[in-house]
């Protein structure tokens, strides 16, 4: 077994609230310089920078797990960490289908690109990715389940998108594998406010959406290899895991 330190929140400059050089290349690089052994990409409602990510991860020799931050119907955000391309992809898929219709105003919040392994621009995605989708939390929560993915509730602590702030409360019936405490808050006051939900297993992330920001909260696990398949061990409390 072996501790690394794992960042599983980053968006790419394919969420319009990131910055534009927040490529898979340039987020990788700046993981390896601090250290990270683990991260996962999490763009706002799609996976269309996964797969370059993923492989650029794996030249570079850092874990790179595809993942998606969801919007429900309640405006919650929910982090969705999946094994494969394949997997993330049908649930993308189910996504577009369920996402508020409307256009993204790239001038306005900002531009959606994908991206190649060499920073070149690919696509202008033009749905709206900022937007909610209509399926509600639990619905949500399913589908990731359905297609083998982790389910976090996404900084829990936040006054704004957090199933906390939207709801009050985290439902019982909502089958959540983790909850994520946003980077600006520390574990003393994470237990003095959270305490009660201490049955479900907490982390950190970055929830990054500029590179100086990469790596600036991390969680640490002891694995036996750094894979997805061992991340879900973890939260099963078969492995350890602080930050
Ligand atoms: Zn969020
Ligand atoms: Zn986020």
């Amino acid at each position: 077994m072996n501790y690394y330190k794992a960042d599983l929140h980053i968006h790419t400059c394919l969420s319009p609230c990131a910055d534009l050089d927040m490529t898979p290349l340039r987020i990788i690089n700046a993981a390896v310089a601090r250290g990270l052994q683990i991260i996962a990409i999490s763009d706002h409602n799609s996976a269309e920078n996964t797969a370059v990510a993923v492989a650029t991860g794996i030249d570079h020799g850092i874990t790179v797990l595809p993942a998606m931050e969801l919007t429900s119907q309640e405006e919650a955000h929910v982090l969705a960490l999946f094994d494969s391309a394949e997997n993330i992809l049908a649930m993308q898929e189910i996504i577009y289908g369920s996402l508020q219709s409307g256009v993204n105003d790239e001038i306005g919040i900002g531009y959606q690109l994908v991206v190649n392994e060499l920073d070149e621009i690919l696509d202008y995605n033009k749905r709206l990715l900022i937007g909610a989708t209509s399926l509600s939390l639990g619905e949500l929560v399913r589908n990731i389940h359905s297609f083998g993915g982790i389910a976090i509730a996404s900084h829990i602590d936040r006054h704004s998108f957090s199933v906390l702030s939207q709801l009050g409360f985290i439902p019982d019936d909502v089958a959540f594998d983790a909850l994520e405490i946003s980077y600006s808050m520390g574990m003393e006051e994470a237990t003095s406010r959270f305490g009660s939900y201490k049955g479900i297993p907490w982390l950190t992330s970055s929830d990054a959406h500029s590179l100086g920001d990469v790596g600036r909260k991390y969680t640490t696990f002891l694995l036996q290899e750094p894979s997805f398949s061992e991340i879900s061990l973890a939260l099963k409390g078969e492995r350890e895991m602080r930050f």
